[in-house]
C-alpha cells in the first residue's frame, strides 16, 4: 500500500486533508483516497504529515496483508509504536490480520506544538463519552493532566457511519450547544475511512483508528487526547479503544489516553445519572435513521442503558429516553442480556443494598429472557441477521451485517 504526500483541498464549507491512497492488488469498493474533513474555521490547523492516514489504514494494510509505503514525512516514533500495534492485533487476529512492515521516506519528528495545544476528548454522545467528559471537568475531579480544550465528533467511524449526514448535522448542531456550555471547542470531523475497511476488518477492532486519524489531523494544534474507553481493563481483549492499544498511536509530541478502564459501565451510568448534560443529551442508541433527540429505546445498547438506569432510579430523569421501564422492557432486556458479563450482579448487588423491591423483577427479566437470547444465539445466521442488521444491508459501510454476534462491542 502506498499512501501519498497528504494535502490539503477546500470542500465545500469544510476543508479536507486528504491522501492518495494505491495497494498492490485491484481492491474493490476502496477509494482512491483517504480523507478527514473539518470545518474551515480549522483550515490552519490541519497537518500534512503522514502521521494520520498512517495511524488510520494500518489495520487496512494489515488484513490485506501489503507493506506500507509512505509519501509523507512521518514521525519515527509513531512507525515504531505502530510495530508494537500490529503485534497486539495480530496476536488477537491472527487469521484475519498480517504483521506488515512500514517504510517511510521522509522520518521527521513532528515540530513541538502550538503554544495553544490543548487536548481533545472524543465525544459521541453516549455512556463512556458523557463519563469521562464529567470525570475531566467537574471541578473537584478535574484532571489538570490533560487539561480538555477540544471535543471531536466523528462522523465516518463505527460510531456513525458516513451515510447518515442528515443525522450527523442535526447532533453536530445539538452538540455544538452542549460543548458550548460545558466550554469545550466543538470539531465536528467526518472520514471516509470505513469504506477501506468495509468487510475487511471487525468494526470493534477499528473503533481508535478513525479517533486517532482524526486527532493527528490536526495534530498542530493538539497535544494529545483522550479516548472514553470502551473497555475495562480486564475486559481489554480483541477490541481497539480500550486500555490496551490506544496510547502506542503517539508521536513525538502527541500522545492517546485511554480514560475509564476501571468503571463498569453501570458504575459510569451511575455517576453520570444526575448530571443534566447527561440527562438531556444521551445518546446509545444504534439506530441512525431517526433524526430527533430520541433513542429508539429498544436496540440492545438502548435497552441496557435504560434497564441501567431504571435500577438506579433515574430513567425519567433523561429526556432522550422512553419511562417508564415496563414488563415488556424487562423481557426484552433479560433476551438480549449477556450473562456472564457482570451487568447483572451489578444490579443484583446494587438492588441488593439500596432498593431491595427490585430484585424481582430483575430475576423475572433474567429468568424468562436467557432462553430466548440462547435460541436467538443458536438460531441461523439468516435469523440473526434479521434480528441484527440495524441498518441497510446494502450500504457498503455497514459492517455490522458481517458481525451479527456481537453488536453489544460498539463503543459508544
Ligand atoms: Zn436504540
Amino acid at each position: 500500500m502506498i499512501i501519498h504526500q497528504p494535502e490539503i483541498v477546500p470542500a465545500g464549507s469544510e476543508v479536507r486533508m486528504q491522501a492518495r491512497v494505491e495497494t498492490r492488488a485491484p481492491n474493490p469498493g476502496f477509494p482512491d483516497s483517504i480523507w478527514f474533513s473539518y470545518p474551515q474555521a480549522y483550515a490552519h490547523a490541519l497537518s500534512t504529515r503522514a502521521d494520520s492516514p498512517l495511524a488510520a489504514l494500518v489495520l487496512v494494510a494489515m488484513a490485506l496483508g501489503e507493506d506500507v509505503e509512505c509519501r509523507g514525512e512521518a514521525s519515527p516514533r509513531l512507525i515504531y509504536n505502530l510495530s508494537e500495534y500490529q503485534r497486539v492485533f495480530y496476536h488477537w487476529q491472527p487469521q484475519l490480520l498480517q504483521k506488515v512492515g512500514i517504510h517511510a521516506e521522509n522520518l521527521t519528528p513532528p515540530p513541538a506544538n502550538q503554544f495553544s495545544a490543548g487536548y481533545a476528548t472524543t465525544f459521541s454522545g453516549g455512556v463512556n463519552s458523557f463519563f469521562t467528559i464529567q470525570q475531566m471537568l467537574t471541578p473537584s475531579l478535574k484532571s489538570p493532566q490533560w487539561p480538555l480544550k477540544y471535543a471531536l465528533f466523528l462522523q465516518g467511524s463505527p460510531d456513525l457511519p458516513l451515510a447518515y449526514q442528515r443525522k450527523f448535522e442535526y447532533l453536530a448542531e445539538r452538540y455544538a450547544t452542549l460543548a458550548q456550555e460545558l466550554n469545550l471547542e466543538w470539531i465536528p470531523v467526518r472520514t471516509n475511512l470505513m469504506r477501506f475497511a468495509a468487510n475487511r476488518i471487525p468494526f470493534n477492532l477499528l473503533l481508535e483508528a478513525p479517533l486517532v486519524g482524526a486527532a493527528l489531523g490536526i495534530s498542530p494544534i493538539l497535544a494529545g487526547m483522550v479516548i472514553p474507553s470502551g473497555r475495562m481493563y480486564e475486559r481489554y481483549k480483541d477490541a481497539a479503544a480500550g486500555p490496551m492499544t490506544t496510547y502506542l498511536v503517539a508521536t513525538e509530541s502527541f500522545e492517546v489516553i485511554t480514560h475509564g478502564g476501571a468503571f463498569t459501565r453501570f458504575a459510569k451510568t451511575q455517576a453520570i445519572s444526575d448530571w443534566k448534560p447527561a440527562q438531556n443529551n444521551l445518546r446509545v442508541c444504534l439506530d441512525w435513521h431517526d433524526d430527533t433527540d430520541m433513542n429508539c429505546c429498544y436496540c440492545s445498547k438502548c435497552l441496557r442503558t435504560r434497564m441501567d438506569l431504571n435500577v438506579i432510579g433515574r430513567l425519567e430523569k433523561f429526556t432522550t429516553l422512553k419511562s417508564p421501564f415496563k414488563f415488556k422492557d424487562l423481557i426484552l432486556w433479560g433476551s438480549q442480556m449477556e450473562i456472564g458479563f457482570r451487568g447483572e450482579k451489578d444490579y443484583l448487588e446494587y438492588a441488593w443494598k439500596q432498593r431491595k423491591e427490585l430484585l424481582p423483577g430483575i430475576l423475572l427479566g433474567i429468568l424468562v429472557g436467557t432462553p430466548l437470547r440462547l435460541a436467538r444465539k443458536y438460531s441461523p445466521n439468516w435469523i440473526k441477521k434479521s434480528v441484527f442488521c440495524v441498518t441497510d444491508e446494502n450500504d457498503p459501510e455497514n459492517t455490522f451485517v458481517q458481525n451479527p454476534d456481537i453488536p453489544e462491542n460498539l463503543a459508544e
